[in-house]
């Protein structure tokens, strides 16, 4: 198709992090080996879109010199979403509807109108009913060659074998928090310490990183998650139900809140296994992990872990909110806080 250079295509993606996933793929477009269906996976917030978008960036770039380039028609229409050929599809309410796969069929069916490939990316594919998935099957079975999918899940537990064993991985893991915060600093220009804390607290997620610095409210919700949880190890069945219930009602924040959660008994397990405060990353709740960690049995922290895990694959199998939350609140063990001096 191009009679190029070997390295027309270069590592100079706009992402941060995730170096070794943009050289495998500049390595397979420098040796046209593209395959024409992604899977790219990771927790929440992690930034698996932008990274797809960046990757949707190089297959249409038109430099002659290096690609992606960002500054070509096909560069910047695509970051915009506006490019011909290029569509972000994701879930409308709680799945990816099988209306929604039907619809982007027939658009795959069509030549590119401009570019070399038509760039599809289904965003939240772990939320596709199994209809859409079926629907989508058809088309990874037989792709049209100038098609490339690209399909982005925070977990691949509730996606059909044939999808997976279909698509090219990608996973895409946490950011070390350095990487983060300098991003933060150099790229954001945000406060040394402020960029610190919220590295800190990303998990090495860019995106959550990002998230708070366009809406602090994120980390009073944080904070105020955290001291629900903390609250309740203290209190009583009854009391523990009725929280299930009020959290119940925000059925769309509770992914949010469970990874929190997660990390919060990741924290905890860490610290009953004598890691240094320095390893968590709910540090500025050490106070409590670390009574945590002293009086709960390291089994049991791990139990609380395991709990929060099963209930978020729950949530995503669509079993009833506050079951799965009220089954929670049974597993976490009764330790009462004392509060930070
Ligand atoms: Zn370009």
């Amino acid at each position: 198709m191009c009679s190029m250079s070997d390295d027309l295509f270069r590592p100079n993606w706009d992402v941060i992090g995730h170096d070794w996933a943009v050289q495998r793929l500049t390595r397979s477009l420098n040796a046209g080996r593209l395959r024409h269906a992604y899977l790219i996976n990771g927790v929440a917030r992690i930034g698996k879109t932008t990274f797809a978008r960046a990757f949707a960036q190089a297959v249409n770039c038109l430099s002659e010199v290096s690609r992606p380039c960002g500054a070509c028609r096909a560069c910047r229409l695509t970051a915009r979403g506006t490019y011909a050929d290029f569509s972000l599809i994701e879930a409308q309410g709680n799945a990816l509807r099988i209306e929604q796969i039907r619809e982007l069929t027939r658009t795959l069916a069509l030549r590119p109108l401009e570019g070399r490939y038509r760039v599809l990316i289904l965003r939240r594919f772990h939320e596709a009913s199994p209809q859409a998935m079926d629907a989508l099957l058809k088309t990874l079975e037989e792709p049209p060659p100038y098609v490339l999918l690209l399909l982005t899940a925070d977990t691949t537990e509730s996606l059909l074998p044939t999808i997976q064993s279909r698509c090219q991985p990608l996973n895409l893991r946490p950011l070390p928090s350095s990487v983060i915060r300098e991003a933060l600093i150099e790229r954001y220009k945000v406060e040394p310490e402020r960029a610190a804390l919220i590295a800190q607290l990303s998990g090495g997620r860019m995106g959550w990183a990002l998230e708070v610095l366009k809406d602090e409210s994120v980390l009073k919700q944080r904070a105020e998650w955290l001291a629900i949880l903390e609250r309740a190890l203290g209190e009583s069945r009854a009391a523990r139900f009725e929280q299930a219930r009020q959290l119940s009602e925000d059925r769309a924040g509770l992914p949010s809140l469970l990874a929190l959660w997660q990390s919060y008994w990741r924290d905890a397990l860490l610290l009953a296994h004598h890691a240094a405060v320095a390893a968590i990353i709910n540090r500025d709740r050490s106070h409590a992990l670390e009574q945590i960690a002293r009086s709960v049995k390291a089994e049991e922290i791990y139990q609380a872990l395991l709990a929060v895990r099963r209930t978020l694959r729950y949530l995503q199998a669509n079993v009833n909110a506050r079951l799965a939350l009220d089954a929670l609140m049974l597993e976490l063990p009764r330790v009462r806080l004392a509060a930070a001096p």
